[in-house]
């Protein structure tokens, strides 16, 4: 499912009845809910709704989606706003790990760990080579990399 005008109006049913976010188990990890996502969406900010935090914590578990009165599919909606975000480059900076991840992901079909880390090591900053140098080490001897 992607980001379409007929699916965001779709969210126009949205009653704002806070269903959605009372069942979500990260919703109290972000300032956004997946009530106020779709708020976004009803008054036309996509481009906010994509640059939320709240989409990375998303654990697409369907507990949103089960609870909606309205039949809204608020957990495939915060699948596609993740992609639209970084289609649209909206995706933020401190989001670099979810943007590497998926590259990987849409590339190979499979995530390269050695590169995984060694983004990792360089976004993180400042840089902890020695650290950085033994964690990778234990990782390869444990046949992990
Ligand atoms: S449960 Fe459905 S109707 Fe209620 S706020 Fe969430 S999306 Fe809107
Ligand atoms: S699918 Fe995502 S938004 Fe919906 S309840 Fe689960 S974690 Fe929350």
């Amino acid at each position: 499912m992607f980001i379409t005008p007929e699916n965001i109006s779709k969210s126009s049913v949205c009653v704002q009845c806070g269903r959605c976010s009372s069942g979500c188990p990260v919703a109290f990890e972000s300032p956004h809910t997946p009530r106020k996502i779709i708020r976004f969406l009803q008054l036309g900010q996509v481009e906010m709704a994509c640059r939320s935090p709240f989409l990375w914590f998303c654990a697409m578990c369907q507990a949103c989606t089960v609870r909606c009165p309205q039949g809204v599919g608020v957990s495939e909606i915060m699948l596609s706003l993740r992609r639209l975000g970084i289609e649209n480059g909206w995706i933020t900076k401190d989001l670099w790990y979810y943007k590497i991840f998926t590259e990987m992901i849409e590339k190979k079909g499979k995530i390269d760990e050695l590169r995984l880390g060694l983004a990792a090591a360089f976004h993180k900053g400042p840089l902890h080579p020695i650290e950085d140098a033994l964690l990778l080490f234990k990782l390869w001897r444990r046949g992990k990399i």
